[in-house]
C-alpha cells in the first residue's frame, strides 16, 4: 500500500512509493564503507564508485575515502572495499598480489548472479548476460564466467541485440542471467527470443527481490498521481528504470539527483497529486528534502 506522507500543509497532495530509497545491499556497503574510514589504520579505496549515488561518493571522499578507477591507483599495503555491483575477479588477485587488505561489499544478490553464471560456463553454455556491457554489475559477472578457459560470454541489453552478440558463438546450449535491476519485460523477451533458436536453455532470473519490489510499487503509485518525481543518481540504471517504468505507466516521470533539480519545475504546476520514489542508491536525507520542498508548494 502507498503512503500518504504526513500532513500537507500545500494543496498538492505528496505520495510516496513503498520500497523506495536504499536498499539492503546498498545500505550495508554504505555502513561498511563509513565503518571502514573511521576504524581502518590504513588508507581506504573503492574500486569504481561504491554506489551509484554522486552525492554519498562524496560524503565518503570528505571522510578521506578514495574512489579510484583501477588497482594500480592504489598503494601497496593500503584498504581496498569493493562495491556493491562486484568486480571483475582479475582484480581482486591483482589486489592481493599488491598485499592489499580486500573488504568486500559486493551485495549478496549480485554474488549470487555472478555464482550462476560461472556454473553455466563450466557447464559450457554460451552465456547470455541480460544487461548493458559496459555497466560495472555486467562487467564484474561477465569476468566470472571468463574464470573458465575458453568460455563463451556476451551481453545485450534487448532482444535485438541477440543476434549480433552471438554471431559466430554456438547457439544450442544458451544459459541466461541477467542484471539485478533490470526490467522484468527486457528479461523475459531476451529468454522469448533465445527459446526461437536454442535447442537447450538454462535460465536464472537473478533480478532481485529488492528491484522488483521497488519497479512493482513505482508502477502502481504512477497510476493514482498526475506526475512521479524519481529521486536517484543520473548514472544508476535502477533509478532510469524506475522512471522508465512509471513513464510506461503513462504518467509523466521527472528524474532528479538534488531537491534544486526539482524547485520551480515546469511540470509541477499543474500536477495536483505528485508520486515520489527513489532508487537503491538514494539515501533517505535527499529523498527527504523533496518531500519537504513538495510539501511547501502552494
Ligand atoms: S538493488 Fe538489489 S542487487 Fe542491487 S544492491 Fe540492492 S539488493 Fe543488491
Amino acid at each position: 500500500m502507498n503512503q500518504v506522507a504526513p500532513a500537507s500543509p500545500s494543496k498538492k497532495k505528496i505520495l510516496i512509493a513503498e520500497h523506495s530509497g536504499f536498499c539492503y545491499g546498498v545500505k550495508m556497503a554504505v555502513d561498511k564503507a563509513f565503518d571502514l574510514a573511521t576504524t581502518s589504520e590504513k588508507p581506504v579505496y573503492v574500486l569504481g564508485e561504491l554506489i551509484h549515488n554522486p552525492q554519498v561518493i562524496d560524503k565518503l571522499k570528505e571522510q578521506n575515502v578514495k574512489t579510484v578507477k583501477s588497482i594500480d591507483e592504489i598503494p601497496a599495503g593500503s584498504a581496498c572495499l569493493i562495491r556493491t555491483h562486484g568486480v571483475d575477479p582479475e582484480h581482486i588477485d591483482s589486489a592481493e598480489e599488491k598485499n592489499i587488505d580486500v573488504s568486500d561489499a559486493t551485495c549478496p544478490d549480485v554474488r549470487r548472479v555472478q555464482e550462476r553464471a560461472l556454473e553455466l560456463a563450466r557447464d559450457n553454455y554460451t552465456v547470455v548476460v541480460v544487461g548493458k556491457e559496459e555497466h560495472p554489475e555486467i562487467i564484474g559477472i561477465m569476468g566470472h564466467s571468463k574464470r573458465i578457459p575458453g568460455s563463451k560470454v556476451v551481453a545485450v541489453n534487448s532482444p535485438d541485440e541477440l543476434e549480433a552478440a552471438l554471431e559466430g558463438l554456438p547457439k544450442s546450449r544458451i544459459g541466461i542471467v541477467t542484471q539485478t535491476t533490470q526490467l522484468e519485460d527486457t528479461f523475459f523477451q531476451v529468454v522469448a527470443k533465445v527459446a526461437r533458436f536454442a535447442r537447450e536453455m538454462k535460465v536464472y532470473n537473478t533480478i532481485c527481490p529488492a528491484t522488483f519490489k521497488r519497479q512493482t510499487a513505482a508502477e502502481k503509485l504512477a497510476h493514482d498521481v498526475d506526475l512521479m518525481v524519481v529521486i536517484g543518481g543520473k548514472n544508476s540504471s535502477n533509478t532510469t528504470h524506475l522512471a522508465e517504468v512509471c513513464r510506461d505507466a503513462g504518467t509523466e516521470a521527472v528524474h532528479v539527483e538534488t531537491v534544486e533539480e526539482i524547485m520551480n519545475h515546469p511540470l509541477l504546476a499543474q500536477a495536483e497529486v505528485i508520486g515520489v520514489t527513489a532508487g537503491a542508491s538514494t539515501p533517505d536525507w535527499l529523498v527527504q528534502e523533496v518531500i519537504q520542498y513538495l510539501e511547501s508548494l502552494n
